[in-house]
């Protein structure tokens, strides 16, 4: 009896042991952009498909996602197309959010502000009508290419406005080149090329895990802790086969998902995005540059040889 009870005493001992040994938890926002679909697969058909198994792989997993919009492929010429903004309705319908990403995909670089700033107003009437009829409205903003203006004062104009118009700026931590794993994708399935294709989806989990552990360090490296990140993917076609992946590869790395929202109250964000050059970097980059290039890490990992062979970029 003695012998039971001192087993007993052990064994808790034990189970609070490890759960003091274990990993802390990490948390993770994941913004999905170029609503409703980015992909060769142009048509509705694959256009639906597409929605459906990511908005599955996203609902499986209790991802409290959000999603940003490019408006202009909600229109069949000058008129709106209903089955595109169905696509939209099914992400709302699945409980996730849906921000900005102006209507057209513009770089702030190639237009003037004004007509950035019109670009951000035309790209709000849909979503901001079907988030309307759930009584919500667009809250978040996410500039294409992550390209954030070519200086301070183009910056704050923006910033401004934005405020004005009741928006924030959806910061990136967790940059990568899902876009050329995508389009490799998209490539050779266009081609009824199979085996590529089961070759790239194997080559990207691997790939955006080890872009994780790049950016966890980074974090550590500008923080002296893991900030809540922000995790950048596209509405794609290998994202609707592999997000199950990835969403599994986050969870093993002890990874909790919560809302932009609840990531933004991570007083990280509070330090200002100084960046004004040609290029769109991840937000621990451009605060590793106001600290210091030598706060860069150097061995941020790169797309395989042949995933940028099969989709045709040169380089990243
Ligand atoms: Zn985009």
């Amino acid at each position: 009896m003695k012998f039971l009870k001192l087993v007993v005493v052990f064994s808790t001992l034990f189970s609070a042991l490890t759960v003091l040994a274990q990993k802390p938890m990490r948390f993770m926002a994941v913004t999905i952009d170029d609503l409703p679909v980015v992909s060769t697969r142009k048509d509705l058909k694959n256009r639906q498909e597409i929605t459906r198994k990511l908005l599955a792989h996203v609902t499986k997993a209790k991802v409290p996602a959000i999603g940003f919009v490019n408006e202009n492929k909600l229109y069949a010429g000058e008129k709106r197309d209903e089955a595109q903004i169905d696509l939209l309705r099914s992400w709302l319908d699945s409980n996730l959010e849906l921000g900005n990403h102006t209507f057209s995909h513009v770089n702030i670089a190639n237009v003037p502000l004004e007509k950035y700033k019109d670009e951000i107003l035309k790209g709000e009437i849909i979503t901001k009508e079907l988030l309307q009829a759930k009584g919500k409205r667009p809250r978040y903003f996410r500039h294409p290419f992550l390209w954030t203006g070519l200086s301070l004062k183009t910056k704050s104009d923006l910033g401004e406005f934005l405020s004005a118009h009741n928006y924030t700026i959806a910061p990136v931590t967790i940059d990568n080149s899902d876009w050329i794993f995508a389009r490799a994708y998209d490539n050779a399935f266009d081609k009824g090329d199979q085996k590529l294709m089961k070759q790239i989806g194997a080559a990207y989990v691997p790939y955006m895990e080890a872009k994780m552990d790049y950016w966890e360090r980074q974090s550590v490296k500008i923080f002296n802790r893991e900030i809540k990140q922000i995790l950048l993917i596209h509405a794609n076609f290998i994202n609707s086969d592999y997000f199950d992946d990835l969403a599994r590869m986050m969870k093993k790395r002890n990874y909790k998902f919560v809302s932009l929202e609840e990531a933004l109250r991570d007083e990280a964000y509070q330090l200002p995005d100084n960046f004004v050059r040609r290029n769109g970097i991840s937000w621990l980059h451009r605060w590793a540059l106001d600290k210091g290039r030598e706060n860069i890490l150097p061995d941020e990992p790169k797309t395989p040889d042949f995933v940028l062979k099969a989709a045709g970029v040169e380089s990243e």
